[in-house]
């Protein structure tokens, strides 16, 4: 046989093995509940991309379209009538989102978009006193965080040369070591005020061990953010058991809320009762039972929602119920159960097909990644063109972080394993043996 017959060979058994799991999928209905993007030609694409833009839920128009109809025929009755008053429209999502955090309801809400929700966060918990003024981040944060952060620092007169530290991986290596993470915490001790640190990073795929970092931190008496980003919808998390202070989030990704979607916030209970702890306030976040008598003194809601601002943006958070619809009735742990396996699937592929030409930079163990491999290509020449455009060409989406990175992400609510044996043959032919 040629090489390319034995490989021939190999896919077709490989797409066998796919569609018999795929028969066992307990979740495979799911997948027609969401609309799928297709090529110039009309032909259904392999989308391996919703650790960046989910997909959108096919309920989403409808409840849209509920919205758009209460405002035309309502107007600012709306507020008050109708199948889902706007008033209490956010509080719809606490219950899911708080089922996905590992959080009480009144611990979570939705809000804002990530990064505002971040600068809100640290107005509140961010409080350089005395030598405690340092912030803690991972050598590669996500700019938008770095951004928040820096000018955080700013804003109270510290040099982030001096009271940003960043720890990133070894010398050689990719992915961050817990040990590195708890020895550079203790190192800083009592400077550290604040560690900042996302539960899935966004470039390797890493999933941290958020419990025993947050226990880190916390013995030297400093507080802990969250970015959820990448975590939310994606990985089991326990927020209020690991005694997270908060943590911040956007939904347009796992989440598939649509793009610009209404973000989210989780306050720990012990600082969400005390209503003293300063903050940037909006009547959003005042007292619901005396919102609108329009007194002048500010009451907060006790809880997560006590930090909201404004009225939410009902048009911008409908999609986000139609899709935790879906998470409900998937639940999370079938979810996580199918993305091990999905992601696993993927990356034996890979390692067969392409291991002299690919590094997975994402670590293999369960409890150190989600459902994103982030993927190196190792022969110099081979990036000339970008690897997610070549991939698109022949219908499969993923994206390209520069320096180097493809990342591909198989979603456990719309994608199946004969998803996975496409891509990751179509890897093989753009890549060669
Ligand atoms: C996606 C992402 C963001 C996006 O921020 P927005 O404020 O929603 O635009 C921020 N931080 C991280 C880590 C992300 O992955």
């Amino acid at each position: 046989m040629t090489d390319a017959a034995a490989f021939d060979a190999a896919c077709a058994t490989a797409l066998d093995a796919a569609r018999a799991a795929d028969q066992r999928d307990p979740l495979r209905a799911f997948a027609d509940r969401f609309l799928h993007p297709v090529d110039a030609a009309g032909r259904r694409v392999t989308y391996l991309c919703g650790h960046s833009l989910g997909l959108q839920p096919a309920s989403v128009a409808t409840l849209v379209r509920e919205e758009l109809d209460a405002w035309a025929r309502r107007g600012v009755l709306g507020h008050h009538d109708g199948a889902r008053p706007w008033i209490p429209y956010h509080e719809r999502l606490a219950p899911a989102l708080a089922r996905l955090t590992g959080a009480a309801t009144d611990e979570v809400v939705a809000m804002n978009s990530l990064t505002v929700n971040l600068h809100l966060m640290m107005v509140s918990f961010f409080r350089p006193a005395g030598a405690r003024t340092r912030i803690l981040i991972e050598a590669s944060a996500f700019p938008s965080d770095r951004y928040a952060v820096e000018s955080q620092l700013r804003f109270h007169g510290l040099d982030p040369a001096q009271h940003l530290v960043e720890i990133g991986p070894r010398a050689g290596e990719r992915v961050l070591r817990t040990e590195d993470l708890v020895a550079a915490i203790e190192r800083d001790g009592e400077r550290l005020a604040l560690v900042l640190l996302p539960g899935v990073q966004y470039l390797t795929g890493q999933c941290l061990d958020m419990a025993a970092l947050t226990a880190a931190a916390h013995r030297v008496g400093a507080t802990v953010g969250l970015d959820l980003a990448h975590a939310i919808g994606n990985v089991p998390l326990a927020l209020h058991d690991w005694n997270v202070d908060f943590a911040i989030w956007c939904s347009y990704k796992y989440l598939n809320a649509g793009p610009g979607a209404i973000g989210g916030c989780f306050v720990h209970a012990r600082h969400g009762q005390d209503t003293t702890r300063p903050r940037f306030a909006g009547w959003w976040g005042h007292d619901k039972a005396t919102r609108f008598r329009m007194g002048p003194d500010f009451h907060p809601i006790a809880g997560a929602e006590g930090w909201q601002l404004s009225n939410p943006p009902v048009l911008a958070t409908a999609p986000l119920i139609a899709s935790l619809e879906l998470f409900d009735a998937a639940t999370l742990p079938r979810l996580r159960e199918k993305s091990l396996a999905l992601t696993g699937r993927l990356r034996e592929l890979i390692q067969t097909w392409l291991a002299d030409t690919v590094e997975i930079v994402t670590p293999a163990e369960a409890d150190a990644h989600g459902a994103q491999l982030s993927l190196r290509v190792k022969r110099p020449g081979t990036t000339s063109r970008r690897l997610d455009e070549r991939l698109a060409a022949e219908g499969v989406i993923g994206d390209w972080r520069e320096p180097d990175v493809l990342r591909l992400a198989p979603a456990p609510l719309y994608n199946s394993h004969a998803d996975v044996v496409h891509a990751a043959t179509v890897l093989r032919k753009v890549l060669g043996p």
